[in-house]
């Protein structure tokens, strides 16, 4: 049984709200990234601001959401990349994609604000914050003025990811049993502190950001264990 969310997006309230894109191109960066390509005619009258979100319809299910990136407005074009973690519906759904399948979603809207931070920028994430950090990295005062670390299961999975993003690799730290990597993470960080991805792990970076007087923080989780579709 769909819930409300679902049933309500799937009827005329759906139609009001959503907007339709077409798949352009699919990629697979790995075993467990898809870079997913949307072209839309609105496309062409986007902001492109960075860290914006866009929540995608799945039908039945309600909605999941990503971060665009690589806007291209002349063509009204952007892109997600999605982290298949597992069998959940966001990866399935992503799976399931072929090319000139139609996307409902909502947004771009506002979500991670950067455009108006000062640098140095610093930003923490994980698998599922490589597209904000693309995004960071197209603001060119910021460009080389950011720190960016990526808490992430699998390093050798990451490359495929970062290295078609142009994120440097040793932005990546592995996850270490009991969360041992998050200090070392919290010590790297400075400035302007965004923090993205797993909120229990942003929690335990924000324990040591406290602890050494690091205050300054933009906060936004991305997931969280045990729930569904935190957004
Ligand atoms: C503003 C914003 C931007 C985001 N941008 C991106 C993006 O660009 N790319 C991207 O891949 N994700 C992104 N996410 C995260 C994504 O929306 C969540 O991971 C979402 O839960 C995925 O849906 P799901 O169907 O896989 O899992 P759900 O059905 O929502 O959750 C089922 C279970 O899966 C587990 N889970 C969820 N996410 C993860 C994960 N990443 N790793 C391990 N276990 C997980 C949890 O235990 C959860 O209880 C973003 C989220 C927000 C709020």
């Amino acid at each position: 049984m769909p819930n409300l969310k679902a049933r309500l997006l799937g009827g005329w309230i759906g139609d009001r709200l959503l907007r339709d894109a077409l798949v352009e191109s699919l990629e697979e960066l790995g075993p467990r990234y898809r870079r997913v390509v949307l072209r839309a005619p609105w496309a062409t009258e986007l902001s492109g601001a960075a860290g914006e979100k866009v929540q995608l319809f799945l039908p039945e299910v309600g909605t999941r959401t990503y971060t665009p990136f690589d806007f291209d407005r002349a063509a009204g074009r952007f892109s997600v990349l999605v982290y298949v973690h597992g069998d959940t519906p966001g990866p399935s759904f992503a799976r399931a994609l072929e090319v000139a399948a139609e996307v409902r979603l909502i947004g771009p809207q506002a979500s991670t604000p950067l455009d108006g931070l000062e640098g140095p920028v610093s930003l923490f994430g994980d698998e599922t914050s490589f597209a904000v950090a693309r995004t960071l990295r197209g603001i060119e005062r910021l460009r080389d003025r950011s720190t960016l670390r990526f808490e992430v299961s699998s390093l050798e999975d990451a490359f495929y990811a970062v290295d078609a993003l142009d994120i440097p690799r040793d932005a990546l730290v592995a996850k270490e049993p009991a969360d041992a990597h998050l200090k070392g993470i919290a010590d790297a960080l400075s400035g302007s502190i965004v923090l993205t991805g797993r909120a229990s792990s942003i929690q335990k970076v924000r324990e040591h950001l406290r602890a050494a007087g690091k205050r300054k923080q933009t906060v936004r989780a991305y997931w969280a264990d045990g729930k569904t579709g935190l957004d």
